[in-house]
């Protein structure tokens, strides 16, 4: 796979230094652009479909661990434009399967180097991360969580409502609420990121090894001769490549059907908002599974909220009223001060929902054609493992054992790895 493409347009991404940002004040120059444009060249080994953090991380360890330089990304919007953008950047591990719970610790490992290794500030903010429950059966699923979680050496306990208002002291934990608070999954490691940094910091590094990142440049065909992918047709024209990879989390079952393969996933539209900043009072991030709300607050002080998926099928990337009116009442349930706090703004996303609510990565019976999809709402935290993983099955041919669970197959073979009870509202 080595050899290098550069026909890239401007000088190549400089490193970030205390002595670069010192030389650059005193030259008073321009900084280089964060990645380059190319001439859109006609084969390549690796065609990438969507520069999301799935993309962007899968065409970055394609380059940087194997070595990988014939790569493009090519997207038919612009960087982070699908839901690497739109995500309410929440990151943890404390999933239900164990398969799932190992796959998302090994993505919690690398978000802790990953500024160090993108030479990029992703903000990784490991705060905790409480799921409330508010009846026994959310206890119940928070007990086997924690179980589950221990087991695979993830720290995560169930708490009771008077540790839980130390963490946070302005959420109502009293018994008098409508749905009172009876414990918590705590998770100290999980907390939140800057997901535009952690995509512009993987299109960074990855076009520094060489990888083509081709915006506006739509999929609209992808040709498949005797069983086997041999390339794509685009907006800007037509590619051969022996390797196309699926990451295009909302669209994806719309690129699959373009190789004839059929997915079983079903896309939502997911909502979030984000009020005026305050001074810092809210730590943790908070979950209410039963509520359908969750909120952060951001090193900015803004609130970060989202909730549930709108409960119907659809592209339409649009907010609602009654999104906002059902977020407000359930979040002033937890926390009723911040009654008088604005809403600055909302905004809605895609995402590729399967039956089990965990993703699928690898192999599909079109050979070349790989898919990393299946994301629904809790895809962000997960773009440098099933990076590093799909990079690693494009590489060699082998799918990792960290994601051989997610196969596509398991559906047909009846293999789900059930993480609804973790997944929903979760993030
Ligand atoms: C409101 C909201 C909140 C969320 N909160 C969280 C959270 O807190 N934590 C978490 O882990 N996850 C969260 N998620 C889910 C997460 O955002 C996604 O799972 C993840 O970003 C998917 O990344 P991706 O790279 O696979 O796809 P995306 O980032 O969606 O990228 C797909 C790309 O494919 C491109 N594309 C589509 N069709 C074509 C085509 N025909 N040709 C070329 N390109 C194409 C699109 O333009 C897009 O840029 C949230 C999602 C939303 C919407």
């Amino acid at each position: 796979m080595k050899g290098r493409a550069g026909n890239g347009h401007g000088p190549p991404v400089q490193r970030y230094s205390a002595l670069s940002l010192v030389r650059h004040g005193l030259t008073k120059g321009d900084w280089p652009k964060v990645w380059r444009t190319h001439e859109l060249e006609r084969s390549y080994d690796v065609v990438v479909i969507g520069a999301g953090v799935h993309g962007l991380a899968t065409a970055y360890y394609l380059a940087a661990n194997h070595g990988a330089r014939r790569v493009a990304v090519v997207d038919k919007g612009y960087v982070g434009g699908g839901g690497s953008g739109r995500n309410t950047a929440i990151v943890r591990s404390n999933y239900l399967t164990p398969e799932g719970v190992r796959f998302y610790d090994r993505s919690v490992r690398l978000y802790q180097s990953l500024a160090a290794d993108l030479n990029f500030n992703i903000m990784f903010a490991q705060r905790g991360h409480l799921t409330l429950a508010h009846n026994d059966g959310s206890i119940r699923t928070m007990r086997w969580r924690a179980e589950v979680n221990k087991l695979e050496g993830i720290d995560s306990e169930v708490i009771g409502p008077d540790e839980i208002k130390k963490l946070v002291p302005f959420m109502d934990t009293s018994a008098h609420t409508r749905y009172p608070i009876l414990g918590a999954l705590y998770h100290p490691p999980g907390g939140i990121v800057r997901h535009d940094a952690v995509n512009w910091g993987y299109a960074r590094a990855a076009d520094a090894l060489g990888v083509q990142i081709h915006q506006n440049t739509e999929v609209l065909g992808i040709s498949v001769k005797s069983g086997r992918v041999t390339g794509v047709t685009t907006s800007q024209g037509e590619i051969s490549a022996p390797t196309v990879i699926n990451c295009t989390a909302g669209w994806a079952s719309l690129i699959a059907d373009m190789a004839g393969v059929s997915l079983p996933i079903i896309t939502h539209p997911l909502q979030a908002a984000v009020t005026e900043p305050v001074k810092m009072f809210l730590e943790a991030v908070v979950v209410s599974g039963s509520l359908h709300v969750y909120v952060s607050q951001t090193d900015r002080g803004e609130l970060v909220f989202g909730a549930s998926t709108d409960p119907y099928a659809s592209y339409s990337m649009r907010g609602s009223l009654e999104f906002t009116e059902e977020l407000a009442s359930h979040v002033l349930e937890l926390i009723p001060s911040i009654a008088k706090m604005r809403v600055l703004r909302q905004w809605s996303g895609l995402c590729d929902i399967t039956p089990d609510f965990s993703p699928v990565m690898g192999v599909t019976p079109v050979d070349g054609f790989l898919v990393d999809v299946g994301w629904g709402t809790y895809g962000f935290k997960a773009g440098p493992a099933a990076g590093e993983a799909m990079a690693e099955l494009a590489a060699t041919g082998k799918t990792p054992a960290l994601i051989a669970a997610f196969d596509l197959a398991r559906f047909p073979e009846g293999r789900l790895v059930g993480e609804r009870g973790a997944a929903a509202v979760g993030h």
